[in-house]
């Protein structure tokens, strides 16, 4: 994989060689997406849909070819299934909002999972306390994998929609989601995917998965921050209403009242992020020329690679160990402390290795993931999560490894 096409992987840290292992709270951008920012600036910046001039319609049409290159990457059918956000938050809250007033009333019920973002747990609380719904968790087993037998006794006439992540931020593990899609389209239900964590990974196919919306965000995915997508199929989007109001959203207004605009449009009030779009089908470009394929396969092999390292380092406890992973690996490390009495295992704190690695170059990151109903059933106060992007290498890990080993010495 391509590291040079990442500049920010020369940077030095505290006069170490950055090694940069928290993708998944944000990728690194190649240069092609930070030129297409440059780019769009410095050539064809204007105002989009409106404008009857020259850049007016060059931007325009960047912007929907960007929408196409989306629709295409994702398999939907059709752009209009594709809504720009600002990001996965963004999308959920639109979902949970659009979807919340038009088909949730008192006593509904959602279903999300026992391992969810944050983003894909606060939105629905918010609906349910507005609507007087209920929200439901599928439980996790030992194991951490979801409790589908659980799922299956949850659904039910009262089940409206259900909502889960394709790949935990946490653990890094895939989700069972075309059971979970199969189950509840049984019963008539949506299903809504967190594709934060697997559209960076993974080919994703919207038609192939049957999924009724899929959320993701740029700046995981090697492309700009501000842009992400919602997509819904078009049955859906068409049924729901507009979850903000402003410019573009409308077809007219009259003080007697307003008409909304054709999809997708009506899901995107105000000016939208048109550099963001055109740097993010930049950022679509760079993984297509290097393929799902090679990508899969190399992250594959970084994540069996450090999970082999670190289990070989005493005290270490890995989540959701050996089971398949996206890029990413939680752990954390417990010590034996000896007195004359007893022996007791003592969990060296998340942060502190944060910052001894910090202090040797090496990013990652610590606490809770903005996941904290599963880190509490963990019984942690957080974890240490390493995350791989498609420029990691083994020297990457070689190198967190090492400083890991020093970081436990100087903790212990
Ligand atoms: N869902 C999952 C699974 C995530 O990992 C994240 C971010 O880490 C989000 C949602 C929120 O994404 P964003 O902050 O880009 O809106």
């Amino acid at each position: 994989m391509k590291r040079e096409d990442f500049a920010i992987l020369k940077e030095r840290v505290h006069g170490r060689e950055l090694v940069y292992l928290d993708n998944a709270a944000t990728s690194q951008k190649p240069q092609a997406v930070i030129d297409a920012i440059s780019e769009a600036y410095t050539h064809w910046n204007s105002n989009i849909h409106r404008g009857v001039h020259h850049l007016s319609q060059v931007a325009t049409s960047k912007h929907e070819e960007a929408r196409q290159k989306v629709a295409d990457f994702i398999g939907a059918k059709s752009s209009d299934e594709i809504i720009f956000t600002k990001g996965t938050t963004d999308s959920l809250n639109a979902l949970a909002f659009s979807f919340g007033e038009a088909f949730i009333g008192e006593g509904d019920e959602i279903i999300v999972s026992g391992l969810e973002h944050h983003s894909n747990i606060v939105p629905w609380q918010m609906l349910c306390e507005r609507k007087k719904a209920v929200l439901r968790h599928i439980p996790l087993r030992e194991d951490l994998s979801l409790d589908i037998e659980a799922f299956k006794g949850f659904l039910s006439a009262r089940t409206k929609l259900v909502s889960v992540a394709h790949v935990s931020n946490v653990l890094g593990t895939i989700q069972p989601i075309e059971e979970i899609i199969r189950l509840a389209h049984a019963q008539g239900v949506p299903v809504c995917i967190d594709g934060a964590q697997s559209v960076p990974h993974m080919q994703v196919n919207v038609q192939a998965l049957d999924c009724d919306f899929l959320a993701f965000s740029g700046h995981k995915m090697y492309g700009p921050t501000g842009i992400g997508v919602l997509y819904g199929k078009r049955e859906w989007l068409e049924k729901l209403p507009p979850h903000e109001g402003g410019g573009e959203m409308i077809n007219h207004v009259r003080w007697s009242g307003t008409t909304y605009n054709e999809l997708p449009y009506k899901f995107e009030a105000g000016t939208p992020n048109f550099v963001g779009s055109y740097a993010l089908s930049k950022a679509i470009d760079y993984i297509q020329a290097l393929g799902w394929e090679a990508i899969e396969a190399h992250e594959r092999e970084l994540t069996e690679y450090c999970e082999a390292q670190l289990s070989a380092i005493e005290g270490v406890h890995i989540y959701a160990e050996h089971q398949p992973k996206a890029g990413v690996i939680s752990f954390n490390i417990f010590t034996n402390h000896q007195s004359p009495i007893t022996t007791h295992q003592s969990l060296l704190h998340p942060f502190d290795i944060g910052t001894l690695l910090d202090q040797q170059g090496v990013a990652v990151r610590t606490g809770h993931h903005c996941a904290e109903p599963l880190i509490d059933s963990l019984g942690v106060p957080g974890t240490v999560r390493v995350s791989f992007g498609l420029y990691n290498d083994k020297a990457d890990i070689d190198a967190f490894i090492a400083a890991l080993k020093k970081a436990i010495m100087m903790l212990s």
